[in-house]
């Protein structure tokens, strides 16, 4: 079984979604790696769908990968006198720490954080953005600010606070018992929300240690100011539009898109563009031309992976969803336009052996038309190198590590296959060979490359590029 794109999908587990035949129906259609949200998620349903999944992958005998999502630290409002409250333009208001108030005109915010990191001028969202304050004047327990935004607030509702660093660690209490529950399970990918410094991705990298990858979700300003020592530290990025277009202008986020994708394309490590992708879907099982052509965007701009949030989780049409997405990458990676599109931002290697000999397996597949790269990978390393190329031939990355096979499945281009270990230069291109002809990839007589290390078995040895003709041996 082989999928007919290089892009990946990523879809988001939920009610509409978390039985195994839903499961399977959508692998059917086409996710490669599935999300499990833990903001909506305690851990016998963790235990229970991660099981699913695994069952699954070996009834397909393909790897498919799990990425954890922690929720967070969310900051709330407080219960306000009344429950709901409407602000009027340019009225001015108090807001004071605690989790209610007895005086009508004060807004409680049960977060001590919040009055000592806010600093005059900076703005407090309310409600996803629908309400938005400037700062007056702040002391220990209480802040003034004047309403800029007019509108309603009510119990309980989120607060965003774009231009304050937060002394919030990403991780909460919540999350750390959700990361060791599913680190406990065994996961692909473990992806951190609120993400605001390299030092929150320092902290979760050092307790996963390894056992995972860890993926920054770039959805602050305050991310942004540090995306190059963010990415430096995390393993793969997710733009997290959502939020990013809460904290940010809307008319931002495209930009930002493109900057965070093509930071993390530079890095070799894989991005994923994320929400409202299909949004229109969650209740239609078509989608808007506007929907498409945002995840065609994506697509022009070589993410690794788009992803679906409520449009799988709890939309009424979660396969419809993953055959829409399926199709757009189909057709656009099928365009003239896009292999052009993808050649014009080509990225120089770095100097590296294995650069080096990525940049060739690049020049040779193109020159002599090959049908597939072969690529010989234990920690998954190699393949990232690979799969940064963004060569017009597909990539068989081949792995004696299962977890290597799944954690790779999202990522660009490459088709993740575990095999044992081999022991020779001939077994590594036979072996190679059969792949390709048995997956679909290459017939008798067609031409395909071949990439690993020797000695054998050695990690990080990447030196050797084969051409092999498909129906030869040894
Ligand atoms: P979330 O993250 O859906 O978990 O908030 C994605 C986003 O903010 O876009
Ligand atoms: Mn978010």
């Amino acid at each position: 079984m082989r999928r007919q794109r290089k892009t990946k999908i990523l879809a988001t587990l939920g009610p509409a979604s978390n039985t195994p035949q839903m499961m399977r129906a959508l692998f059917e259609a086409g996710v490669d790696v599935f999300r499990i949200n833990m903001s909506h998620t305690d851990h016998a349903m963790l235990t229970r769908m991660t099981g699913d999944l695994r069952a699954l992958s070996k009834e397909v005998g393909r790897p498919i990968g799990i990425l954890i999502d922690l929720q967070g630290p969310k900051i709330r409002l407080g219960t306000i006198p009344g429950g709901t409250r409407m602000l009027k333009d340019q009225e001015q208001v108090r807001l004071v720490l605690g989790e209610s108030s007895d005086n009508p005109l004060e807004i409680p915010i049960p977060h001590p954080e919040i009055f000592q990191a806010i600093k005059q001028k900076h703005a407090l969202l309310i409600d996803d953005g629908k309400v938005r304050l400037r700062l007056l004047k702040k002391a220990d327990t209480y802040a003034d600010a004047i309403v800029e935004v007019a509108g309603e607030i009510k119990n309980r509702k989120g607060v965003n606070m774009p231009n304050t660093l937060l002394p919030l660690s990403a991780m909460t209490p919540k999350d750390r018992a959700d990361l060791d529950a599913a680190l406990a399970i065994g996961v692909d990918w473990i992806a951190l929300s609120f993400v605001q410094r390299p030092e929150d991705v320092a902290e979760l990298k050092h307790i996963v240690a390894g056992r995972a990858g860890v993926l920054a979700k770039i959805e602050k300003p305050k991310a942004l100011e540090s995306l190059e020592g963010i990415l430096e530290l995390a393993d793969a990025l997710m733009v997290a539009r959502g939020d990013l277009g809460v904290e940010m202008p809307l008319e931002a986020v495209p930009g930002l898109q493109k900057r965070i994708v093509r930071a993390a394309r530079k890095a070799g490590k894989p991005v994923v563009v994320a929400t409202q992708m299909l949004e229109s879907m969650i209740q239609s099982p078509t989608p808007t031309r506007a929907e498409v052509s945002d995840v065609a965007t994506a697509i022009y701009d070589s993410a690794d992976a788009v992803m679906l949030s409520a449009e799988s989780a709890s939309g009424a049409w979660p396969v419809e969803a993953v055959q829409t997405m399926d199709r757009i990458a189909r057709q656009v990676e099928q365009d003239p336009t896009y292999q052009a599109v993808i050649d014009a931002q080509r990225l120089p290697p770095d100097a590296t052996t294995a650069d080096a000999i990525m940049a060739a397996v690049h020049e040779v597949t193109g020159t002599i038309q090959a049908r597939a790269i072969i690529c010989w990978t234990k920690t998954g390393s190699t393949a990232l190198r690979a799969a940064r190329e963004r060569s017009a031939a597909p990539i068989i990355a081949v792995t004696p590590s299962i977890e290597t096979a799944r954690k790779l499945s999202l990522v660009w281009g490459l088709h993740c296959l575990q095999s044992e270990e081999i022991h020779s230069l001939d077994e590594m291109v036979n072996r190679a060979i059969v792949f390709a002809e048995a997956d679909g990839f290459a017939v008798k007589g067609e031409n395909v490359v071949i990439t690993g290390g020797v000695p054998l078995g050695v990690t990080g040895t990447t030196n050797m590029l084969r051409v092999a003709i498909v129906g030869d041996r040894g």
